[in-house]
């Protein structure tokens, strides 16, 4: 379906400030300037995630209703060689609870970037998913920025590391490219989510 409708409800880093409704989350990850803040951006048709002018700041975990129906979830972005280690073990802790005990995540948009293939904290996450059961959507971005022989090549090696059932999708808030497949992913999580809470 398409977005609509986008209302920002709140940033949390504890538990106890994550929003209260039984609703189902798709969260999405990467590192720091992966292209996340524009992806949502995008996505929502408007500016509400901060195009990050100092990489790392984001620091919660930010809330953005869509639709009335399910929460998008921008985790914090990782690996800003900038931040202290102590802040950084600090939310890795905090991003690995949600990950563990969110019993309302749907599933996980985790971001690539196509020129740079998965650093080791992208497969740190990657680990993390896997181990939660959760399922993903693997998306490389800016995909304007090379050929397409760069662009399979990529797909294709992270299909395989990864051992992802099908090839990586390839997005580009620049051209456009792969909105509509994003929005109709993301619509499958969440009925896949909604699915299993009735068979429950
Ligand atoms: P974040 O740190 O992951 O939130 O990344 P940002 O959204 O702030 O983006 C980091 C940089 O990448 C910015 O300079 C963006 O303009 C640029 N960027 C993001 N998406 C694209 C894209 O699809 N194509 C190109 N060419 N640049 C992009």
């Amino acid at each position: 379906m398409e977005i609509r409708d986008v209302d920002f409800r709140g940033a949390a880093l504890k538990k106890s400030q994550r929003p209260r409704e039984w609703l189902p989350h798709v969260a999405v990850a990467g590192r720091s300037n992966v292209g996340k803040s524009s992806l949502l951006n995008w996505l929502f048709g408007r500016s509400l995630a901060r195009v990050a002018k100092a990489p790392g700041k984001t620091r919660t975990l930010n809330f953005y209703l869509v639709n009335g129906a399910y929460y998008l979830v921008d985790l914090p972005g990782y690996g800003y060689a900038k931040v202290a280690k102590r802040l950084q073990a600090e939310w890795g802790r905090e991003l690995e609870r949600y990950i563990s005990d969110e019993e309302r995540l749907a599933g996980v948009v985790t971001l690539m970037d196509i020129r740079h293939g998965p650093t080791g904290l992208d497969l740190d996450l990657q680990s993390l998913l896997d181990e939660a059961g959760l399922d993903r959507v693997v998306v490389l971005t800016k995909a304007d920025k090379v050929g397409r022989g760069q662009r399979v090549r990529m797909q294709n090696e992270l299909q395989h590391r990864l051992g992802l059932g099908s090839r990586p999708m390839a997005i580009s808030v620049r051209t456009g490219e792969g909105r509509r497949e994003l929005v109709r992913r993301i619509d499958e999580l969440v009925s896949q989510w909604c699915h299993r809470q009735l068979g429950d």
